[in-house]
C-alpha cells in the first residue's frame, strides 16, 4: 500500500512529473487514516489524487506522500435519488451506471477523464452542469485523522476550485440527481461526447485546459488568435485543434509545459491585457 520512491508521470495522464518520496493507495478509510498519521509523524506533505487528469508535477523529486484514491471504488444508491460515490469512482463508469438507473446529472461529465476525488476538489464541469449542481454532501479524512462530513456549502464549490483540500482528503460523497428517461439520458451523454470529440483533442497525453476562460472568454480562442496553435517547447505541443490542451509528445517535462504556459500568458496579456489564471493544478 505504501511504496517509496515512485515515478509520478505513471500516475498521470500527461505522463509528466518525477520521482516521489512516498506514494501510497488505500483500499480503506483505515489505510487513508493511517497515511494521514505517518505524514504527520514523518512531517511530510500529502498530495491526494485520483486519476492525476488535472495535475502537473515537477521533473525533480519531491518530499512527500502522494496517495491515490484510485482502489477506493464503489456506488450506493442510498435513496430514490440520492447516490454515495466513493472517491475512486472514474465519471465515465458512473454517468454510465446511474442512466441505466434512470439517474441524470453525470451524463453532462461523462467525458471528462476524472474520478469522484479531483472532480470535487476541481469542481468539474461541462455543458452547463458542474459538481457543484449535483453534490449534497463530501465525506473527508481531515488532514488530523478525523472523519469530517461537509456540506455543499462548507466546499465553498466554485469556477474550477474548492475548498475541499483545507479539510483534507475526500473518501466519498453524495450526489442527488433527477429521475429522467434512461433512453433520453443516453442520447443526452452521445450529444455531449461527440460535441468533446469534434472540439477536443482525445487519446493523447494531456491535463486537459491549461487556463481557466477569462470573463466568459475562451482562453483557447485567445490563445489560438495569438498565433500559438502547434507552437512547441521541448516535446510539448499546443494542440492544433483546441490551443487551451497542451499535449505531452512523449518526453515532455513539466519545465517544458511552464515555459510554454509562459508564453502563452505573456502573448496574450500583451494583445489584449488579459491575464490567464491557471486551471490545472500546478505543485511547485
Ligand atoms: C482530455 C481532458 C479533458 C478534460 N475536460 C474537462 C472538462 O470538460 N471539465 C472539467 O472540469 N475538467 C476537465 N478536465 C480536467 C480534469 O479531468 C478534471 O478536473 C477532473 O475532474 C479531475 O479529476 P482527477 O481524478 O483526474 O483529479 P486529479 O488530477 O487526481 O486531482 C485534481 C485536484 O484534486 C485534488 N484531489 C484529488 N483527489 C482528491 C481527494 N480524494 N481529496 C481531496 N483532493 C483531491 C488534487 O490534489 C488536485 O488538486 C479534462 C482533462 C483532460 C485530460
Amino acid at each position: 500500500m505504501l511504496f517509496e520512491k515512485v515515478l509520478i508521470k505513471n500516475h498521470t495522464t500527461f505522463k509528466i512529473g518525477g520521482y516521489v518520496k512516498y506514494f501510497a493507495q488505500p483500499e480503506s478509510i483505515e489505510d487513508i487514516i493511517y497515511i494521514v498519521k505517518l505524514a504527520k509523524d514523518k512531517d511530510l506533505k500529502i498530495i491526494p489524487i485520483t486519476n492525476g487528469s488535472d495535475i502537473i508535477f515537477p521533473d525533480y523529486e519531491i518530499n512527500a506522500i502522494v496517495i491515490k484514491l484510485d482502489k477506493m471504488k464503489g456506488i450506493d444508491i442510498i435513496d430514490e435519488d440520492v447516490v454515495e460515490i466513493m472517491a475512486g469512482e472514474g465519471l465515465a463508469k458512473i454517468a454510465i451506471y446511474l442512466e441505466n438507473l434512470g439517474l441524470s446529472g453525470f451524463e453532462y461529465l461523462y467525458g471528462i477523464p476524472g474520478k469522484i476525488g479531483g472532480s470535487v476538489c476541481k469542481n468539474a464541469g461541462a455543458y452547463g452542469i458542474e459538481i457543484k449542481d449535483l453534490l449534497l454532501k463530501a465525506f473527508v479524512v481531515s488532514w488530523d485523522g478525523e472523519l469530517l462530513e461537509l456540506k455543499n456549502e462548507e466546499l465553498n464549490l466554485r469556477y474550477r476550485e474548492s475548498d475541499l483540500l483545507k479539510y483534507g482528503i475526500l473518501y466519498k460523497a453524495q450526489f442527488k440527481l433527477k429521475k429522467d428517461n434512461p433512453d433520453i439520458i443516453r442520447k443526452r451523454r452521445l450529444e455531449f461526447s461527440e460535441r468533446r470529440k469534434r472540439t477536443q483533442p482525445y487519446g493523447v497525453q494531456t491535463a486537459g485546459c491549461m487556463f481557466k476562460n477569462p470573463n466568459n472568454m475562451s482562453a483557447g480562442k485567445l490563445i489560438e488568435s495569438v498565433g500559438l496553435k502547434g507552437y512547441r517547447v521541448g516535446d510539448v505541443i499546443i494542440s492544433e485543434k483546441h490551443a487551451n490542451f497542451f499535449i505531452n509528445l512523449g518526453d515532455g517535462k513539466a519545465e517544458d509545459v511552464l515555459k510554454l504556459m509562459e508564453i502563452a500568458r505573456k502573448r496574450v496579456y500583451e494583445e489584449y491585457g488579459i491575464m490567464l489564471e491557471e486551471e490545472v493544478v500546478v505543485i511547485r
